[in-house]
Protein backbone atom coordinates (compact mmCIF):
# COMPACT_ATOMS: atom_id res chain seq x y z
CA UNK A 1 0.00 0.00 0.00
CA UNK A 2 1.19 3.62 -1.04
CA UNK A 3 -0.93 5.62 0.84
CA UNK A 4 -0.01 8.71 2.10
CA UNK A 5 0.20 7.79 5.38
CA UNK A 6 3.51 6.12 4.47
CA UNK A 7 5.03 9.31 3.40
CA UNK A 8 8.65 9.73 4.56
CA UNK A 9 10.91 12.53 4.67
CA UNK A 10 14.28 13.44 4.89
CA UNK A 11 15.04 16.58 5.52
CA UNK A 12 18.54 18.74 4.61
CA UNK A 13 20.12 20.89 6.98
CA UNK A 14 18.78 24.21 8.02
CA UNK A 15 15.07 22.87 7.99
CA UNK A 16 15.67 21.66 11.65
CA UNK A 17 12.31 23.68 12.58
CA UNK A 18 10.40 21.91 10.04
CA UNK A 19 11.56 18.49 10.78
CA UNK A 20 10.41 18.99 14.20
CA UNK A 21 6.83 20.22 13.02
CA UNK A 22 6.11 17.03 10.55
CA UNK A 23 7.19 15.19 13.64
CA UNK A 24 4.57 16.80 16.23
CA UNK A 25 2.17 16.03 12.83
CA UNK A 26 2.98 12.84 13.31
CA UNK A 27 5.65 12.18 10.49
CA UNK A 28 8.77 9.82 10.18
CA UNK A 29 11.05 12.94 9.55
CA UNK A 30 15.31 12.26 9.68
CA UNK A 31 17.04 14.99 9.79
CA UNK A 32 20.97 15.66 8.77
CA UNK A 33 21.35 17.18 12.14
CA UNK A 34 20.80 14.11 13.54
CA UNK A 35 23.24 11.15 14.51
CA UNK A 36 21.07 8.83 12.74
CA UNK A 37 20.33 10.92 9.73
CA UNK A 38 20.06 8.54 6.64
CA UNK A 39 20.93 5.21 8.20
CA UNK A 40 18.14 3.67 7.62
CA UNK A 41 17.23 2.58 4.29
CA UNK A 42 13.79 1.32 3.15
CA UNK A 43 13.49 0.84 -1.21
CA UNK A 44 9.67 0.47 -0.86
CA UNK A 45 9.22 3.39 1.02
CA UNK A 46 12.17 5.63 -0.02
CA UNK A 47 12.14 8.90 1.72
CA UNK A 48 11.33 12.22 0.01
CA UNK A 49 14.06 14.76 0.14
CA UNK A 50 13.45 18.81 1.39
CA UNK A 51 16.08 20.94 0.74
CA UNK A 52 16.34 25.16 0.46
CA UNK A 53 19.89 24.37 -1.73
CA UNK A 54 19.52 24.35 -5.67
CA UNK A 55 22.69 22.57 -5.15
CA UNK A 56 21.97 18.97 -3.70
CA UNK A 57 19.10 19.17 -6.15
CA UNK A 58 21.51 19.22 -9.32
CA UNK A 59 23.74 15.99 -7.37
CA UNK A 60 21.40 14.05 -6.90
CA UNK A 61 20.87 11.31 -9.36
CA UNK A 62 17.63 10.17 -7.85
CA UNK A 63 14.72 10.50 -5.63
CA UNK A 64 11.82 12.58 -4.89
CA UNK A 65 12.32 15.75 -3.58
CA UNK A 66 10.89 19.16 -2.55
CA UNK A 67 12.81 22.47 -2.81
CA UNK A 68 11.36 24.35 0.26
CA UNK A 69 10.90 28.10 -0.68
CA UNK A 70 10.00 29.59 2.08
CA UNK A 71 12.28 30.49 5.18
CA UNK A 72 8.73 30.16 7.52
CA UNK A 73 8.16 26.94 9.02
CA UNK A 74 4.25 27.52 8.64
CA UNK A 75 4.99 28.36 5.13
CA UNK A 76 7.27 25.58 4.58
CA UNK A 77 4.70 22.91 6.27
CA UNK A 78 1.75 24.03 3.78
CA UNK A 79 4.13 23.86 0.49
CA UNK A 80 4.84 20.26 1.69
CA UNK A 81 1.29 19.62 2.65
CA UNK A 82 0.49 20.85 -1.07
CA UNK A 83 3.11 18.60 -2.57
CA UNK A 84 2.47 15.78 -1.27
CA UNK A 85 -1.45 15.75 -1.31
CA UNK A 86 -1.21 14.68 2.39
CA UNK A 87 -4.74 14.89 3.69
CA UNK A 88 -5.65 15.70 7.67
CA UNK A 89 -7.06 11.63 8.25
CA UNK A 90 -3.58 11.01 7.48
CA UNK A 91 -1.98 13.35 10.75
CA UNK A 92 -1.23 11.54 13.67
CA UNK A 93 -0.19 14.54 15.86
CA UNK A 94 1.36 14.05 19.20
CA UNK A 95 2.45 10.69 18.10
CA UNK A 96 6.17 10.79 17.74
CA UNK A 97 9.10 11.82 19.73
CA UNK A 98 10.12 15.47 18.73
CA UNK A 99 14.28 15.00 19.19
CA UNK A 100 14.65 11.40 18.14
CA UNK A 101 12.09 10.99 15.51
CA UNK A 102 10.69 7.54 17.09
CA UNK A 103 6.81 6.85 18.00
CA UNK A 104 6.52 7.73 21.71
CA UNK A 105 4.72 5.00 23.59
CA UNK A 106 1.51 5.22 26.56
CA UNK A 107 2.89 4.94 29.98
CA UNK A 108 1.40 4.56 33.24
CA UNK A 109 1.30 7.64 35.53
CA UNK A 110 2.91 5.79 38.72
CA UNK A 111 6.09 5.22 36.75
CA UNK A 112 6.73 9.04 36.00
CA UNK A 113 5.80 10.13 39.25
CA UNK A 114 9.70 11.25 40.46
CA UNK A 115 10.21 12.29 36.60
CA UNK A 116 7.73 14.87 35.82
CA UNK A 117 7.64 17.90 38.32
CA UNK A 118 4.79 17.88 41.26
CA UNK A 119 2.05 20.38 39.59
CA UNK A 120 2.28 18.33 36.45
CA UNK A 121 1.76 15.17 38.18
CA UNK A 122 -0.53 16.53 39.99
CA UNK A 123 -2.79 17.68 37.46
CA UNK A 124 -2.38 15.44 34.74
CA UNK A 125 -3.24 11.59 34.24
CA UNK A 126 -2.08 11.21 30.68
CA UNK A 127 1.71 10.31 30.09
CA UNK A 128 3.39 9.50 27.30
CA UNK A 129 7.32 8.29 26.93
CA UNK A 130 9.76 7.95 23.87
CA UNK A 131 11.84 4.30 24.11
CA UNK A 132 15.01 5.73 22.80
CA UNK A 133 15.55 9.23 24.61
CA UNK A 134 12.72 8.70 27.31
CA UNK A 135 11.62 12.37 27.57
CA UNK A 136 8.27 12.28 29.17
CA UNK A 137 5.41 14.08 26.99
CA UNK A 138 1.57 15.42 28.51
CA UNK A 139 -0.97 17.34 27.21
CA UNK A 140 -0.03 21.26 27.62
CA UNK A 141 0.13 24.60 25.71
CA UNK A 142 2.71 22.81 23.14
CA UNK A 143 -0.25 21.04 22.19
CA UNK A 144 -1.82 24.39 21.50
CA UNK A 145 -0.05 25.84 19.00
CA UNK A 146 0.09 22.53 17.15
CA UNK A 147 -3.80 22.73 16.68
CA UNK A 148 -3.21 26.33 15.91
CA UNK A 149 -1.36 25.03 13.33
CA UNK A 150 -3.04 22.12 12.19
CA UNK A 151 -6.01 24.50 11.90
CA UNK A 152 -4.46 26.90 10.41
CA UNK A 153 -2.75 24.31 7.90
CA UNK A 154 -6.45 22.26 6.83
CA UNK A 155 -8.89 24.41 8.25
CA UNK A 156 -9.88 22.68 10.87
CA UNK A 157 -8.64 21.26 14.23
CA UNK A 158 -12.34 18.77 14.44
CA UNK A 159 -12.24 15.06 13.97
CA UNK A 160 -8.75 14.73 14.82
CA UNK A 161 -8.21 12.24 18.16
CA UNK A 162 -5.82 14.33 18.90
CA UNK A 163 -4.29 13.70 22.18
CA UNK A 164 -2.36 17.12 23.17
CA UNK A 165 1.29 16.36 24.26
CA UNK A 166 3.10 19.32 25.59
CA UNK A 167 7.07 18.40 25.70
CA UNK A 168 9.20 18.68 28.65
CA UNK A 169 12.27 16.65 30.08
CA UNK A 170 13.65 15.54 33.37
CA UNK A 171 15.75 12.61 34.12
ZN1 LIG B 1 13.09 10.66 22.15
Amino acid sequence: MHGPSRIRFEVEKPLGKLAKWLRLLGFDASYQGDADWRKEKDAEFPRIRLTRSQKTLRNETAGAFILIESDHYLKQLRQVINATGIPLSNLHPFSRCLRCNVPIRTTTKDSVRARVPDYVWHSQNEFTVCPRCGRIYWPGTHAERGRQVIQELFGTDKNLGVKNHDKFEKR
